[in-house]
């Protein structure tokens, strides 16, 4: 927990002051308040200063209810004239109605599913609205938009300029948000510390920090939001770049084994498949080999779309080890996963063309006694391989002589974990695996401490998967369609979001669903039902029947996203696909289609919102992961591509690294020459202080000293 100083003392220009100081003393923030700004990870002033817009209106151009256009994003502002809630009467859906009128025309707004604003609306309310325009039955109307009561006095914030939209939670609206970031900006930003040493601030033409987070917040106009973003953006990637580059080099200086790999190697590693390895596998795999022969530590990403078969690359890593005299670990996401990665490793390998492999499966599951023993056996290297979940982390877990990691799935993990586990062994070689696709340039950035290799090849002889995106209404045929394919042979996914209906009353729940489709829609099929909160072992043993067909549909929630491997599932319904990010509808699409046969996705879901729609757009329309990648990154920006907490990409405060690769390779530069000039960071206190703070993962040991 951080500590926070709670009386107003201040320092001038002293960032120390501004990350302790409570956001209480703000006007208009009380000890209530003070909790829902918690719920948005703000509780100082310089959270808040940094609390940034998701996005922004320009609301200089409102458009009077008459000129509306049918299709397209639209600002109005008028008076509420009446207002209605009743509930529809197939599925008893809420309906909220709203009259919206300006001094020449009304317009109607329509909200499914959010009875609270009956009372939130009042007649002779001025709202302002924004959202896309359509027609239904010969009325205007906008569906879902956005919305603001305007009150007196905050028309300057709110209106007539470009507005910032922030993220909100319960108890918190954009108006009051905007008045309290307004009286922070008034009351600190003046007294905002530069962090950025003066020589680089000069070379890279830097705006002062004061003025572009003023301008962040509220720009003036669209150049000096540019500029603003350019000015916070290197900060931001300026701090990390030092970080990333300390702990490079902090790492490749240790000294691990050199393995050696006899020229026969490689073709008995390949002869151990039934299939042959394509062209970028090998290509991965003379990358591994050439790092592993080399005594510094390797530290390589290894990325490939879903089903591009990187964990042929991570055995070949895993037998160089083992043919060296040393052990190798495999840590996987999962349990599934890890078990998944077992049994193949197994049936290749245990017994295989390298002569016996003891190999063994850690899971957090086995009883003391059990872990007790096989923790003895692989203390005293009487195991080779090692294959387990982040239980392979506990203190417990030694090695005789660890010279390979494999951290599967990398995002799952962060940098800290990769620590502990290479921790194990003595400067053991890493191979880090995603199938989260990192666009080329922002990987060598954001990855500055990874070497990286690229499986950009499918496996030949794979079946084509065809997306098609369909509306909530249209399910009970979808339905019927994959009965039909059922039918046929193939089996089916069917893939929710949650699992309860306790958030919003819309959401199908997995639970719910999958009783009737056992009643109705497939009582034909055998379904199975599989979600988070189901004991591991019954979701272990459902999983396992419907791999050994024993199932025809498998209902479940996201938990299959880095799941099972299945080749016969080649029909996957993904609902409320709207809610899902862009890389994860890619990665769900990625279980199926791993057959010679062709595969189809359905996306059903109705998109709320223009980035929705452009999402499930994207996901239609292409099926490359990097450039799937590409387009979540820009409409969602790292933190929640990424996910939370889980790499100090996340911690990186700017609105969006795509749109700024040029910052982000000037601020590369400038940290290398700043951390060449001065390792130790000793004549530059204020840098060394704010990574120190902001990025401890990177730097524990690095600047320790
Ligand atoms: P991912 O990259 O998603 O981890 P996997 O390594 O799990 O992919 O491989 C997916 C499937 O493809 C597995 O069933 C694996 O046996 C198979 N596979 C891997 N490489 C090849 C190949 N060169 N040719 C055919 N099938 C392959
Ligand atoms: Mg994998």
């Amino acid at each position: 927990m951080r500590r926070i100083i709670r009386h107003k003392a201040f320092g001038q220009g002293d960032m120390t002051s501004f990350a302790e100081t409570s956001i209480q003393y703000l006007k208009g923030v009380g000890p209530a308040r003070m909790k829902v700004f918690e719920r948005l990870g703000v509780s100082t002033i310089e959270d808040l200063l940094y609390f940034f817009p998701r996005r922004y209106e320009d609301r200089r151009k409102l458009t009077p209810i008459l000129d509306l256009k049918p299709g397209e994003w639209q600002t109005v502002v008028g008076v509420v004239t009446a207002k209605g809630g009743r509930r529809t009467f197939f599925n008893k859906k809420h309906v909220f109605e709203l009259v919206l009128a300006d001094d020449h025309a009304k317009v109607y707004c329509v909200w499914f599913n959010q009875p609270y604003l009956e009372n939130y609306f009042h007649p002779g309310d001025r709202v302002v609205l924004y959202g896309r325009v359509d027609v239904f039955k010969d009325r205007i109307q906008i569906v879902s938009p956005e919305y603001e009561v305007l009150g007196e006095g905050d028309e300057g914030l709110s209106t007539a300029r470009i507005v910032p939209i922030y993220p909100l939670t319960r108890g918190i609206t954009q108006r009051y948000l905007r008045r309290v970031v307004h009286a922070c900006l008034e009351a600190y930003a003046g007294a905002l510390p530069d962090v950025i040493p003066e020589d680089v601030r000069a070379r890279q033409k830097l705006e002062p920090v004061s003025e572009s987070i003023r301008q962040i917040h509220f720009p003036e106009d669209q150049a000096s939001r540019d500029k603003a973003e350019r000015r916070i953006g290197f900060d931001e990637f300026f701090l990390f770049q030092v970080s990333v580059i300390l702990r490079r080099i902090s790492l490749v200086q240790k000294l691990g084994t050199a393995h050696f790999m006899p020229p026969a190697f490689f073709e008995r590693f390949e002869k151990a498949f039934p299939f042959r390895l394509t062209g970028a596998q090998k290509k991965s795999m003379a990358e591994v080999s050439k790092d592993m022969s080399m005594k510094r530590p390797m530290l390589r990403l290894l990325q490939g779309d879903v089903g591009s078969g990187k964990t042929v690359v991570s055995f070949f890593g895993c037998l160089a080890a083992v043919t060296n005299g040393k052990q190798a670990a495999i840590m996987a996401p999962t349990e599934i996963l890890a078990q998944q990665h077992y049994e193949t490793f197994v049936r290749y390998f245990e017994d295989g063309p390298f002569g016996e492999v003891r190999t063994a499966l850690l899971k957090s599951g086995l009883k003391k006694k059990e872990k007790e023993a096989l923790c003895a056996k692989i203390r005293e290297g009487v195991v080779d391989v090692v294959i387990g979940t982040h239980a392979l982390l506990e203190e417990g877990v030694e090695f005789k002589a660890l010279s390979f990691v494999t951290i599967d799935e990398q995002h799952k993990f962060g940098v800290k974990q990769r620590a502990v586990l290479s921790a194990k062994g003595e400067g053991p070689d890493i191979l880090v695996m995603t199938a989260t696709p990192i666009p080329r340039t922002l990987c060598l950035t954001l990855y500055g401490d990874l070497d990286v290799s690229v499986i950009d090849e499918k496996p030949a002889g794979r079946g084509t998967v065809k997306t098609y995106h369909f509306t909530g209404e249209q399910a009970d045929g979808v339905y019927k369609r994959v009965a039909e394919w059922v039918a046929k042979g193939t089996q089916a996914y069917v893939v929710y979001p949650v699992i309860e209906e306790s958030e919003h009353e819309d959401r199908k729940a997995a639970v719910a669903m999958y009783e009737r489709f056992c009643k109705d829609d497939f009582k034909n099929f055998k379904v199975g039902l599989v979600h988070g909160k189901l004991p591991r072992a019954e979701a272990l043993r459902v999983m396992a029947e419907f791999k050994r067909g024993k199932l025809d549909i498998l209902v479940t929630t996201t938990i299959l996203e880095v799941g099972i491997d299945v080749p016969n599932a080649n029909v996957m319904v993904i609902e409320h696909a709207e809610r899902f990010g862009l890389s994860q509808l890619h990665q769900l699409r990625g279980r199926i289609g791993r057959s010679e046969k062709n595969a189809v996705c359905i996306l059903l879901g109705d998109a709320q919102t223009e980035d929705g729609r452009r999402r499930l757009e994207a996901v239609v329309k292409t099926g490359n992961g990097f450039k799937i990648a590409e387009e979540d990154l820009l409409i969602r920006g790292p933190g929640q591509y990424f996910g939370r907490h889980q790499h100090g990409l996340n911690e990186l405060r700017v609105v969006n690294p795509l749109t700024q690769i040029d910052v982000l390779e000037a601020a590369r530069k400038e940290a290398m020459l700043l951390v060449k000039s001065d390792p130790l960071l000793k004549t530059h206190r204020v840098v060394r202080d704010t990574i120190c703070k902001r990025y401890p993962e990177y730097l524990e040991r690095v600047l320790a000293g």
